[in-house]
């Protein structure tokens, strides 16, 4: 597939790199049934450009290109108070000249702290212009639309990001990660049996969905739940894929089967600590050096390791963990990850 014809800035020099995780493996081993459990390996998307990236830096390199072809000065987007994505459009905003202006979801409540470290730290150091907080249940497009209403009263011009950077443009990185994933395959000589990611406001799951399916990529994908069970996060996600298909022109319907999705690790609630999101960042840390986030991917390699342990991962799969960052908010949930 052809993407040349969408402007792209780009934040990444080269393709992030693929590695085996030997010594989480064989820890993993240890606790799976017969003391054998799949290879895991990962796809370092955590080292992407932007301060540090993570998965929003490639939706955000087709989104503030098409923000800079609409001549904005401004870019609006919204998240939680230790959101990565809020974090990484603020990067990305300083580097292109840009102002940017964030509303946060108070999603639990009590949660925002003015001098919270972590993201929050990043936002304040990064020279956030403003960021309005909104409780919990809000609708958060049209808090963005008051924003951008604001700065048009001021001669000024808004460009509108949603949450996560999921739409179809901000899919098409996905897309391209896809095509990245498949060339690198091919040039290393790799093949994975499965690829396992988190799946939020569903732009990477859905965009990796359309760029299998595009390009007839035949390794499986699931997507671990980060803040929704699948009766509610397959649909947004086969929605998404659908965006993103259409805007390529695709012609195809997504299948629903082409969507899998596991829930559960999030519990009890999106960004809340759990044990074994707790046990899943020591782990890759001691094992790897691999540093994962309290929210997405250490509850994501929470279900992958539980998913081994029963049995639903088998032993002797390779599966390619996709790595999406995060690791600033580690230093907003210290107690607990130490604890
Ligand atoms: C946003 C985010 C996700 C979820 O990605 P979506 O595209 O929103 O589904 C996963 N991991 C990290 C670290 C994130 O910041």
């Amino acid at each position: 597939m052809d993407l040349s014809r969408f402007p792209r800035r780009r934040y990444t020099e080269g393709a992030t790199p693929i590695e085996p995780l030997p010594r989480f493996s064989a820890a993993l081993a240890a606790s799976c049934p017969g003391g054998r459990g799949p290879e895991v390996w990962v796809k370092r998307d955590d080292l992407l450009g932007l301060a540090p990236g993570g998965n929003k830096t490639r939706k955000l390199e087709f989104l503030v290109a098409d923000a800079l072809a609409q001549g904005a000065d401004t870019l609006v987007t919204c998240g939680a108070p230790q959101s990565n994505h809020c974090r990484i459009t603020l990067a990305a905003a300083a580097k292109e000249g840009l102002k940017c202006r964030f509303v946060i979801e108070e999603r639990v409540p009590g949660s925002f702290s003015e001098a919270a470290s972590g993201n929050h730290f990043l936002f304040r150091l990064l020279g956030v212009e403003d960021l309005t907080v909104v409780p919990a249940g809000t609708d958060m497009g049209a808090a963005m639309q008051g924003v951008a209403d604001e700065l048009a009263r001021q001669g000024r011009k808004a460009y509108i990001i949603p949450g996560g950077g999921s739409n179809a443009l901000g899919g098409l990185g996905y897309v391209a990660c896809a095509q990245e994933l498949q060339q690198q395959l091919f040039e290393q000589g790799l093949a994975f049996d499965r690829v396992v990611v988190g799946s939020g406001s569903s732009g990477t799951h859905g965009g990796l969905v359309a760029g299998f399916l595009g390009n007839r990529i035949a390794v499986s994908l699931l997507g671990i739940g980060v803040s929704r069970d699948p009766d509610t996060q397959a649909p947004l996600v086969r929605k998404e894929a659908q965006a993103v298909c259409d805007l390529l022109g695709l012609g195809l319907t997504v299948p629903p089967e082409a969507v899998q999705c596991v829930g559960g690790y999030w519990q009890p609630k999106y960004s809340v600590p759990t044990p074994a999101m707790v046990e899943a960042v020591q782990m890759l840390a001691r094992t790897e050096a691999l540093l994962l986030d309290p929210v997405y991917t250490g509850k994501v390699m929470a279900g992958l390791i539980d998913l081994a342990r029963r049995g639903v991962i088998g032993a002797g799969e390779r599966v390619l963990f996709l790595h999406t960052g995060g690791m600033t908010a580690l230093f907003a949930y210290q107690d607990v990850l130490l604890g």
